[in-house]
């Protein structure tokens, strides 16, 4: 097991935060932590590197203690924390540099997060001239300098556009492969797009907590559809295994198949045959999306 939470209680002042918690991840899993913002999220993973402690309740990280063996747990995960706040004004290799002599790590450790994280090419600059998702890779490369069991990435992907966005997805995805990775998100499809599991929480309690694979052996499925141009409901109501027909804004429908066969070549058809262009078209997990909505309304 690589993180285990037993019920955990984090007030701050009167408010509670997280309310008796209880939660485990095993190792090499990609952990979604979902939930809206106030949740506790960030409190959790705070409380999870140690940065701040819990009024109530135990954890562990790795086996180690978060009470009672503070180092053991700090050199077992690398965090990210939410806003990160990086020194503009450093180098790439300056940075890490500085954070390898803080961590005793060996210097070729540099050049292979440097490597692992695809900055390579961006490696020589002032980290203030990057862009939003290569800081978020130097994020990264810092939380994997001394190389730790346990990833805890508090919003990895929140602010970025959509290109950064499908890159460090994929970067998570790869780290996943080999480390145990624990990432908070408050969009759902960031779950969907990166995690094995899903723990939902609200108002600091655990609502939920589900294998995404479980989730998709529901019997429907939502496809986001963006067309050029208004289209009537009742014209994409003529579409096969329809279910019903959202009009979300502007020209975007989430159309919901009583299906768990891919719709979208069907959407994409009917696009071209009524001259209608698809400027994006998604599909969306039904069962985890009407949990979310339950769980968190
Ligand atoms: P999330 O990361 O899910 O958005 P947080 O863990 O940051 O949620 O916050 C949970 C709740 O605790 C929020 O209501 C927030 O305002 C409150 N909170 C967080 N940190 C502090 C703090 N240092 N002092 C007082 N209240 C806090
Ligand atoms: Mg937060």
């Amino acid at each position: 097991m690589s993180i285990e939470v037993k019920d955990i209680t984090k007030l701050y002042g009167e408010q509670k935060a997280l309310n008796s918690i209880s939660f485990s991840v095993n190792s090499a899993e990609i952990v979604g932590f979902l939930g809206p913002n106030g949740a506790g999220k960030s409190t959790m993973m705070k409380i999870l590197t140690t940065y701040i402690n819990p009024s109530e309740g135990e954890a562990k990280v790795n086996g180690h203690d978060i009470d009672k063996n503070k180092k053991e747990v700090q050199q077992s995960v690398g965090y990210l924390p939410e806003h990160n706040p990086l020194y503009t004004d450093l180098y790439v290799r300056e940075y890490l540099k500085f954070n390898a002599d803080v961590y005793n790590v060996k210097k070729k450790r540099i050049e292979a997060v440097i490597e692992m994280t695809g900055l390579t090419p961006e490696a020589h600059k002032k980290i203030g001239q990057l862009s939003k998702g290569y800081k978020q890779r130097v994020g990264l490369a810092n939380a994997l300098l001394h190389n730790p069991d346990v990833l805890i990435l508090d919003e990895p992907t929140t602010g970025l556009d959509p290109n950064q966005l499908v890159d460090i997805r994929n970067l998570i995805k790869t780290i996943g492969k080999e480390k145990t990775v624990f990432l908070s998100t408050h969009i759902m499809q960031e779950v969907e797009a990166m995690c094995d599991r899903v723990i939902i929480i609200n108002k600091g309690e655990i609502v939920a907590d589900k294998y995404l694979d479980d989730l998709r052996d529901g019997q429907e499925q939502i496809v986001v559809v963006e067309f050029d141009y208004r289209v009537e409901d009742t014209f994409l109501l003529k579409l096969p295994k329809v279910k019903s027909v959202k009009n979300t804004h502007d020209f975007t429908y989430e159309i919901t198949f009583s299906t768990t066969e891919d719709m979208r070549s069907y959407v994409f058809d009917f696009a071209h045959d009524n001259e209608l262009k698809i400027l994006q078209l998604n599909q969306k997990n039904a069962s985890l999306e009407s949990l979310f909505r339950e769980l968190t309304s």
